[in-house]
């Protein structure tokens, strides 16, 4: 490989500051309580609100680093749980940075990777995704011909044989479960209709490394970011368009320093076109939803806007906020790869978010990531809830179908 990614942008020990300064001040516990007036919906750390503990919050993992760094703790089981139920959603860095000017989550993530540094990460706890990754290249164990299948019959190129202005990087979730290939589907036939030249990778995507990303392995990280780099190069192909937030924060925060390539989210180009009138959302869509801000996409790069553009733009659709919503948004329960060793945690995080859409009186909820997607549509069939679950391109695509 040309150029290393992953070179550790900082280590545990530069975050001295934040760790230390850490007052303990319980403000990284909760919403910014003026923009959420029910207080039923103020606590926003998912951790620290299912296991009550200090050390669950953001403040008990900054306490967790000064203590590993000066040696005053070893550790042991507790902690790795206290650090792998962490949801990395960075609410508590949203909150605490503003005021305090630390870095919460920075500090969480560096010591997810210290604890791969020195051995004591549940690894043992991650075999599935290991073993899944080594047979297949992909962290659900989909073979890479099977992932390919959703675009058969639909006329998309194939980016590495044929030319193309944009890549649709599809991620590690969307062809791997039946329930998220008609969401695929639907965004390949958005993208068409709207007129962008694009094609895939198909069996040669490899999974993205987010999960590897987030679990703190850096390592194995790079060699699946290196396989698709060689890859996009191979296409010869600059942009880069993707619909899954993990992917999205990968690529542009890790493969952007190794290869030449701009990145972006579907709803950014597809806010784009709808704002140059390039494509005009004309079919009524009578529906009132609300929309649920994935983590990596809102809180992490800042895109509350876009989704909401595509949306509004939409006649017949009405926008329902959460009481937490844009950088009070509460994580769906999918981040952070807490799912994988903790399913039911994350369900139950789940379970809260799809209360806040009843509690607000949404017939649907509307993402843009395939994990958020698949949180809630397991928990609402689990729960027998009446509410349904759509990806931003399906609702834009009944609007569009022939109104552009
Ligand atoms: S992490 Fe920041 S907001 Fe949270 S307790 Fe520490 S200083 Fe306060
Ligand atoms: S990243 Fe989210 S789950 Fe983790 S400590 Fe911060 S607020 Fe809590």
């Amino acid at each position: 490989m040309k150029k290393k990614i992953t070179a550790r942008r900082e280590v545990l020990a530069e975050l001295r500051e934040d760790f230390s300064l850490c007052g303990k001040c319980k403000l990284c516990q909760a919403v910014m309580a003026q923009q959420c007036e029910d207080p039923r919906f103020w606590r926003n750390c998912p951790s620290g609100t299912r296991f009550r503990y200090e050390a669950y919050y953001a403040s008990g993992k900054m306490e967790i680093a000064r203590c590993l760094e000066l040696a005053e703790i070893e550790h042991d089981e507790k902690m790795k749980h206290v650090l792998y139920t962490c949801m990395l959603c960075g609410s508590c860095e949203d909150r605490c940075y503003p005021v305090k000017q630390l870095h919460p989550l920075w500090v969480i993530e560096l010591l997810r990777e210290q604890a791969f540094e020195d051995g004591w990460a549940p690894i043992e706890r991650f075999s599935n995704i290991y073993e899944n990754l080594e047979k297949t290249g992909n962290p659900y164990g989909v073979a890479p011909e099977k992932r390919e299948e959703w675009s058969k019959g639909m006329g998309v190129k194939n980016a590495i044989e044929e030319e193309c202005e944009y890549l649709l990087f599809v991620g590690d979730d969307y062809p791997c479960f039946p329930s998220l290939i008609p969401k695929i589907q639907s965004i390949a036939r958005v993208l068409k209709l709207a007129g962008v030249d694009f094609g895939i990778l198909g069996k040669h995507e490899v999974s993205s490394g987010s999960a590897l990303f987030l679990i703190g392995d850096r390592d194995r990280f790079e060699e699946f970011a290196a396989k698709n780099i060689e890859n996009i190069e191979k296409a010869g192909i600059k942009k880069i368009i993707t619909p899954d937030p993990h992917s999205y924060a990968v690529l542009k925060e890790e493969y952007t320093k190794a290869s030449d390539i701009e990145v972006y989210h579907l709803s950014e180009i597809l806010a784009d076109l709808i704002s140059k009138e390039t494509i005009k959302p004309g079919g009524k869509v009578n529906m009132k939803a609300t929309y649920h801000d994935p983590c990596r996409l809102g809180r992490r790069h800042g895109k509350f806007e876009e989704p909401r553009i595509i949306l509004r733009s939409i006649p017949g659709f009405e926008l329902l906020e959460f009481p937490r919503s844009r950088k009070n948004s509460l994580c769906c329960g999918g981040g952070g790869s807490v799912f994988f060793i903790e399913p039911e945690f994350a369900k139950w995080v789940t379970k809260e978010r799809i209360f806040e859409a009843e509690y607000i009186g949404a017939e649907a909820i509307i993402t843009t990531c395939p994990i958020c997607e698949r949180m809630f549509m397991e928990a609402i069939e689990e729960t027998q809830k009446n509410i349904a679950v759509y990806d931003l391109a399906e609702v834009l695509e009944k609007s569009l179908q022939g109104v552009i």
